[in-house]
């Protein structure tokens, strides 16, 4: 697993909290420029356009991108997720919402559903340091006997 100090996050936010995370990140400008930066397509647009960094894109998230952001985690791509998911507001692709979830914590990898959690991940000393983060071998899942 990744443990370099440059960091693969991926930035993801609902409708209604697109701007709650871009004004996050426009706060924390200084600290992503350090980083590498990914999101889901629209997410991605406008970071690019209103923070000024390259975003690299994956699909907007209701056609494909919370899973594209998911596989990317499960292979190692991405080393963190930052997702402002709307908790108030039902979304079509509610599935992927949950799968991308998921993957979050089978592989480990920080994740901030909010603007208090992002703030404590970015303000963690962790955050620019190597980190070797563990991350199960799941040989049990891997070799496990099937009739
Ligand atoms: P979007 O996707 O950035 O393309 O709007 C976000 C989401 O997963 O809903």
């Amino acid at each position: 697993m990744n443990s370099e100090k440059v960091k693969k996050i991926a930035l993801v936010a609902h409708d209604h909290k697109k701007e709650d995370l871009i004004d996050w990140s426009i706060e924390n400008k200084g600290l992503l420029t350090e980083h590498k930066l990914f999101a889901t397509g629209t997410t991605g647009r406008l970071l690019e356009k209103r923070l000024g960094l390259p975003v690299n894109k994956f699909l907007s998230g209701p056609l494909g991108g919370d899973q594209q952001i998911g596989a990317s985690i499960a292979t190692g791509e991405i080393d963190m997720l930052i997702f402002f998911w709307d908790p108030l507001e039902p979304q079509p692709h509610d599935p992927d919402v949950k799968a991308l979830l998921r993957l979050a914590a089978v592989w480990n990898i920080p994740v901030a559903c909010n603007e208090a959690t992002a703030d404590y991940i970015f303000t963690s000393p962790l955050l620019n340091k190597e980190y070797d983060r563990k991350v199960e071998s799941y040989s049990s899942h891997t070799t496990r006997k099937i009739k």
